[in-house]
This record gives C-alpha cells, sequence and structure tokens, in this order.
C-alpha cells in the first residue's frame, strides 16, 4: 500500500497491437494529461514464460478468469467451450502468450492519487465491443470476443492495466527494477496536490 494517496501506481503495457496501431503517443497523452505521473517506461519483446507468469502473479487468476469467461458466455445464452474453468484459463493463456510476445510493448508505471482506477477507467472494459465511447479501447479499437474466439486468438484491445494496487505493485516488481523507477517532483504536483494553492500569486 503506498504512503500517501498520491504515491499511489500502477503497471500499464501498450500491447504490440498498439504499437502497430501507431497508438503510442495517443496511449501516452490519455494518461498524461489527467495528471498522471510518468516514473518508468521502456520498450521490450517480452518471452512467453515472462507473460505467463504476469497473468499468474496472482495464484487464482486461472480460476477467477475461467470462471468469469464461463459467466459471460452463458449470459449470451452460448454455450461454453468447457464447464472446466481452468481448460478454458488454459487456453486463454496460450492465446495470451502468442499475442503479447508477436511485437515489441511498452512498459509504464504511472503515479497519482487513484492511479489504479483512474486508467482502469480511462482505458475501457476488456473487451472492446462494449467498452464505453471515450475510453482507449472504446476510441480506438473494435475487437469482439465473438471474433476473437472464431478466430481462436486472444482479443486485440491494445493496453493491459492493472486491475488492483496490489496487482500493481506485484506487476511493477515483475517488469521492473527498483533503480528503473524514477524518484523526482513533477511541477505540476503543486496545483494537483497543494492544500492552499500556495505561490500562484505574485
Ligand atoms: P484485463 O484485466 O482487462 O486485462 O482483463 P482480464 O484479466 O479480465 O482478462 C484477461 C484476458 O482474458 C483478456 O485479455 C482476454 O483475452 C481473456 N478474457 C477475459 N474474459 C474473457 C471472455 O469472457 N471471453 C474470452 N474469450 N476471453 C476472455
Amino acid at each position: 500500500m503506498a504512503n500517501h494517496l498520491k504515491e499511489e501506481r500502477t503497471l500499464v503495457i501498450i500491447k504490440p497491437d498498439g504499437i502497430q496501431r501507431s497508438l503510442i503517443g495517443e496511449i501516452l497523452r490519455r494518461y498524461e494529461r489527467l495528471g498522471l505521473k510518468l516514473v518508468a517506461i521502456k520498450m521490450m519483446v517480452p518471452n512467453k514464460d515472462h507473460i505467463e507468469k504476469h497473468y499468474t502473479l496472482d495464484p487464482n487468476w486461472r480460476t477467477i478468469t475461467g470462471e468469469k469467461t464461463i459467466a459471460s458466455y452463458k449470459k449470451k445464452g452460448m454455450k461454453p467451450p468447457s464447464e472446466d474453468p481452468l481448460e478454458i484459463t488454459a487456453v486463454i493463456l496460450e492465446n495470451l502468450k502468442t499475442y503479447m510476445t508477436s511485437g515489441p510493448v511498452i512498459v509504464m508505471v504511472w503515479k497519482g492519487v487513484h492511479a489504479v482506477k483512474i486508467v482502469r477507467k480511462i482505458t475501457g472494459g476488456t473487451e472492446p465491443l462494449t467498452s464505453d465511447v471515450g475510453t482507449i479501447r472504446g476510441d480506438f479499437v473494435l475487437d469482439s470476443y465473438q471474433i476473437s474466439d472464431i478466430d481462436k486468438r486472444s482479443v486485440r484491445n491494445l493496453i493491459h492495466a492493472s486491475g488492483t494496487e496490489d496487482e500493481a505493485e506485484k506487476e511493477i516488481k515483475h517488469w521492473f527494477e527498483e533503480n528503473e523507477l524514477i524518484n523526482y517532483r513533477h511541477i505540476q504536483e503543486a496545483i494537483l496536490y497543494d492544500v492552499n494553492l500556495d505561490g500562484i500569486l505574485e
């Protein structure tokens, strides 16, 4: 847990499709203009082992994602490919490993008040078809589970963003060495966080 609320951090990955769609600048702009502070950034091509570890940092991820996917099939009146959540997630994970290692990604850490929730809000829901208008996924991509399932691949949704503060801290440690994270003061923090806004008037 962060010491002060403005110290909250979250991990964001621009996935290979985000890079190939020339959306790096657009995506950075969306987070930057909120007032979040970028404290780490790098481009890399991850390997499959790194991706598997990323998705399974939460030991319950396989079960939760499998159950969620089965429920989403049933809600749409469709028969899930299996009733076993672990079988479903095994396929999802294989597809994610192919997707996430298909080209370079950009990994970053953003810091600020409510960083985790604010980034998730701006990023939009996981499935682009139903992501809200105005979110990055809602505005810049058109994929759906229906189409990605037919093609037996991951849904292309441009970005990964941590789901909770606890998940964020684990993911940051998974992707970055401590010395890659930069502690610095951003001049706009005064206007975002100073209680009395001292120092504006001359
Ligand atoms: P995130 O938190 O937005 O990254 O999404 P989740 O952790 O809930 O899901 C991770 C991945 O699982 C997604 O990127 C999808 O590839 C896959 N996934 C999640 N829910 C479903 C679903 O209902 N159907 C299918 N086909 N895939 C899903």
